[in-house]
């Protein structure tokens, strides 16, 4: 059988599909002749297939370096159930189970392997990968190799010298946020300067999204919306600070939503209860900072509320991309206060990063501001920040449904201008508006 229709025959008979999706198949014929792969697919898009299917039709075993242990352990546990012979390597595993994996693997007895980037790097594991047959290595969350990504992981560094060590083992590079820069890092830092580039559409056509300004009301805008629109549906409520998150889930109880607090403050085990619960249960409302979400595969969100203002762009699209997996409607909705955008400045100037560092994360912020005041189609910005071409108006937005009105204001703002000039330059907005 040809490999393109033995990874047909895997994708229907092994995981149940009828095609390929967006890119995949050009990306699986292209590992599977051996080619190294950058891919850019949106959450949602269907990466983990990309190196799923090559691994079983490669000899060897295929090595997927992954930097969530939760998201390992959820994907090892499908596989499984697949029928795939799967395993993990990480610091949750006790010393004979981590000693029983090595064993597995220099036995050809596993087809895929998830590990973390600081395991897989010790020279110990290196010289135990000398000894076995390896089909491919997938770095899955690539832009945490990016020190001008949002996500950055130091241990992500030391994956360049996989090139090194294994000059002819295909590598595929896989994140679903990454703009012009960090494609770029990507690509140095992981020596992916031949490898072909994959970049699916980014849009999400099914998510609607929308801005709300923020006034003092926003609790019980934000139940409304959950109680009219997504009642008993799941949905995932992004807040700043602990403080609110704990605040929020409280008040949506009290409300009678089954909504469940997460945050990093919380101890390992409440979260792992509470994000399975989300995951497990019907119309669970989780409120989290975005500590929360990274590698959760939940089909049916409904809705991503942003209480506060991401901090770019990347942070928006990756977050709101949690909603609506499942190709139905779903709802992305942001409340929108000034307050929001002087803190998040307030942490970029405060922040240890040297300057060129500062810079970057002010001009994301700005993009972000930019996008919340947009007047015409947030689609069409959104993918075109992404470099992602929206020929018309998606009609799927808030400013498509209902257009704001917008004014010639001129001379009104000449007018403002003046007034502070002719006062000195002195005073604050609540006194010119006096005058
Ligand atoms: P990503 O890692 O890109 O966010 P996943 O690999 O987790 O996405 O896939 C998202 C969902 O889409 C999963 O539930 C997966 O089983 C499903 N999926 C992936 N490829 C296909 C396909 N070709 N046809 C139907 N469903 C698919
Ligand atoms: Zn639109």
């Amino acid at each position: 059988m040809s490999g393109l229709n033995e990874a047909q025959g895997i994708l229907e008979k092994v995981f149940g599909y009828a095609s390929f999706r967006l890119s995949q198949q050009e990306i699986v014929d292209s590992l599977i002749a051996g080619k190294d792969a950058l891919v850019l697919m949106p959450t949602g898009g269907g990466k983990s297939l990309c190196y799923q299917i090559p691994s079983l039709i490669r000899p060897g075993v295929g090595i997927v370096v992954s930097p969530l242990i939760a998201l390992m352990q959820d994907q090892v546990i499908a596989l499984r159930q697949q029928g795939i012979a799967a395993a993990a390597l990480n610091s949750s595993l006790a010393p004979e189970e981590a000693q029983q994996v090595k064993q597995q693997l220099l036995d050809g007895e596993l087809q895929l392997l998830y590990v973390a980037p600081e395991r897989l790097m010790t020279e110990g594991f290196q010289a135990l990968l000398q000894r076995i047959e390896i089909a491919l290595f997938a770095i899955d969350e690539a832009h945490c190799v990016s020190q001008w990504g949002h996500d950055f992981r130091p241990e992500y560094i030391q994956l360049s010298a996989l090139h090194e060590n294994f000059p002819r083992i295909p590598r595929i590079a896989l994140t679903a946020t990454a703009d012009e820069p960090t494609c770029r890092e990507i690509i140095q830092r992981l020596n992916l300067s031949h490898a072909q580039h994959f970049i699916s559409g980014f849009d999400r056509p099914n998510i609607r999204y929308r801005i709300a300004s923020d006034n003092s009301n926003t609790r019980q805008q934000l139940l409304r919306f959950i109680q009219l629109d997504y009642p008993g549906q799941a949905g995932i409520v992004y807040c700043l600070s602990r403080r609110r998150v704990e605040e929020t889930a409280a008040w949506l109880q009290q409300q009678g939503i089954s909504a469940l607090p997460y945050h990093a403050g919380f101890s390992q085990q409440q979260r792992a209860e509470n994000q399975s619960r989300f995951l497990r249960e019907d119309g669970v409302v989780i409120v989290a900072t975005i500590a929360f979400g990274m590698g959760i595969d939940k089909p049916d969100v409904r809705f991503v509320v942003h209480m506060n203002l991401p901090k770019s762009l990347e942070a928006y699209y990756q977050e709101t991309g949690r909603a609506g997996r499942d190709g139905e409607p779903a709802e992305a909705l942001l409340f929108y206060n000034l307050q929001d955008v002087i803190t998040l400045r307030q942490f970029v100037e405060q922040s240890d990063a040297d300057e060129a560092h500062k810079r970057i994360e002010s001009q994301k912020l700005e993009h972000m501001l930019g996008y919340c005041e947009l007047t015409s189609c947030r689609r069409q910005a959104l993918l075109a920040y992404f470099g992602d071409e929206l020929q018309e108006p998606c009609g799927n937005c808030d400013i498509c449904l209902d257009p704001p009105k917008t004014w010639d204001g001129t001379v009104a703002a000449q007018k403002a201008l003046s007034c502070v000039h002719h006062t000195g330059q002195r005073f604050g907005v609540s006194y010119l508006v006096d005058v």
